[in-house]
């Protein structure tokens, strides 16, 4: 899992404050202008690249990724306030979640077969002989891989005994479950997006911080700024963000300007009863496993690369699908805001009609930050409709599951089987699930796109072990989700 306590996470927040308070400035454009020139001042040290120059380059186009435009359509004689004016006369954002940092990657290796510094050129040249491509050669007493040859087939690297030579991996390329992201020829990676399922996975993984979520804050402040009724939606993870009752935490997002905070936990409590009859149902009709619905990248997953998944996957709607309703039905004029752990629930809340907006836990702590907020003098107020245990805990990897199981009431006997992080291996046993139309470990799978759950979501603020102590400690003081009404 990712330490995200990081110099790459650290400059993406300071990027996000800063746009934040030159929103809430008298004039936005020309303060976002600056922010290149106040990070970089002239005669400042500069800390990660060859000048002050491409420093200043790189955060143009993070501050243009906050301000929710692609890079790979970025023309660069176009100044930072243009784009802030165009973002604030936009009715909708870009619908495509991220986008890379040209710049910013273009650092990064190409990956590659590499002979370290360790080659001794010995005598025996295990490495030269294990190549079935001739493409090591040993020259001036050192091995050296000719990369026209070299098939990756890795075999030099275990023949080597001084572990000599080595594999260099692009992060981004490595982390894809799906393979959908490369570099191209020009050097830095591109998103095919007809295969990207939203996983997040190279956002949290790369270490120059080049694949930005495209940010919809902007957006979301102008209706506030219009005192527009805007409504978040917090995912159930939001407890373990903030060291802090869930009541302080919504009464502190109300003071940001929302005008009402609905816990996503309560549609959660919605889906887990749908999909308790739809287990029960298809069990009944004799079919060996189905899925759970709720991690978005999963969804994505069934729909791009596992046809044979559908029939598998429950039909029951996810947490905010039914929370978003909710919402809308009781404003309809209302504009919502889902806040969320990912870039997975960021594309579903886009393909929702009842929701207008996502928000992601780091983009709310930034917007705590710049409105000098302190959650814990906030006043700890309920909400209006309790959630229960279950719903409480679906964030947590096995939460779903489980909250299908209670539910049942012991009508059915549930065998849990849990995948704890979609890679390529866990991809590849679900591939064999859909195959076989069976699943033999168990007949209730629950998938989870992320280590640990959503706490391991790529936009969480606080450490997967922490964050789960709270939420587990928060869902304790539930009800049993059998003994909440829904509507
Ligand atoms: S990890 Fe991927 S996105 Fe990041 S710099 Fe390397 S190639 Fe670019
Ligand atoms: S979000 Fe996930 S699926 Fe999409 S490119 Fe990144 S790692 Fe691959």
């Amino acid at each position: 899992m990712q330490n995200k306590n990081n110099q790459a996470t650290h400059l993406k927040k300071e990027i996000l404050i800063r746009t934040i308070k030159a929103f809430l400035t008298d004039d936005f454009p020309a303060k976002a202008r600056l922010i290149p020139y106040d990070m970089r001042p002239k005669g400042c040290a500069v800390p990660f690249r060859c000048c002050v120059y491409k420093e200043r380059a790189i955060l143009k186009e993070r501050t243009i990724a906050v301000l929710g435009f692609s890079i790979e359509e970025y023309d660069e004689r176009i100044s930072l306030s243009s784009y802030a004016q165009k973002a604030l006369k936009r009715s909708k954002p870009e619908t495509l979640p991220l986008t890379v940092l040209e710049t910013a990657c273009k650092g990064c290796v190409p990956s590659r077969i590499h002979v370290t510094d360790l080659c001794q050129g010995c005598v025996a040249r295990p490495c030269t002989t294990s190549c079935n491509f001739g493409a090591i050669d040993i020259i001036n007493g050192k091995a050296l891989i000719d990369s026209e040859k070299c098939k990756n087939c890795q075999k030099c690297i275990s023949a080597c005994p001084y572990s000599a030579i080595t594999k260099v991996v692009v992060p981004c390329e490595n982390a894809c479950p799906v393979g959908a992201i490369a570099k191209n020829e020009k050097g830095h990676a591109k998103i095919d997006f007809e295969k990207c399922i939203s996983c997040g996975k190279c956002v949290s993984i790369c270490p120059f911080g080049a694949v930005h979520v495209k940010s919809q804050i902007i957006d979301i402040l102008k209706h506030i700024k219009e005192n527009k009724k805007v409504i978040a939606l917090v995912a159930p993870a939001i407890v373990g963000q903030l060291p802090y009752p869930i009541g302080k935490i919504k009464s502190a997002i109300m003071k940001c300007g929302f005008c009402d905070v609905m816990e996503v936990a309560h549609g959660a409590d919605i889906t887990t009863k749908h999909e308790a009859e739809d287990f029960k149902q298809r069990m009944r009709r004799g079919d060996k496993f189905m899925t759970t619905s709720c991690c978005a990248a999963y969804n994505e997953l069934v729909d791009k690369h596992i046809e044979d998944m559908k029939p598998f996957r429950s039909d029951s709607h996810t947490p905010l699908y039914y929370t978003a309703e909710i919402a809308k039905k009781k404003c309809s004029d209302c504009i919502t805001v889902f806040i969320s752990p990912c870039v997975a629930k960021k594309t579903e809340g886009m393909k929702n009609p009842n929701v207008d907006y996502v928000l992601s836990f780091e983009e709310l702590g930034a917007l705590l930050v710049a409105k000098k907020i302190e959650v814990n003098n906030c006043p700890d107020v309920p909400f209006e409709v309790e959630s229960s245990k279950q719903g409480r805990n679906f964030p947590l990897t096995g939460g779903v599951a489980k909250a299908v199981e209670v539910a049942t009431n012991n009508d059915i006997v549930c065998r849990n089987v849990l995948v704890d992080g979609l890679n390529i291996q866990s991809i590849r046993e679900l591939k064999k699930y859909a195959k076989n139309k069976n699943c033999e470990q168990g007949n209730l799978v629950e998938i989870m796109s992320c280590e640990g759950g959503c706490t391991g979501g790529n936009a969480c603020l606080n450490s997967y072990k922490t964050a789960s102590k709270q939420i587990t400690e928060y869902a304790s003081n539930g009800k049993c989700v059998n003994d909440i009404e829904i509507e």
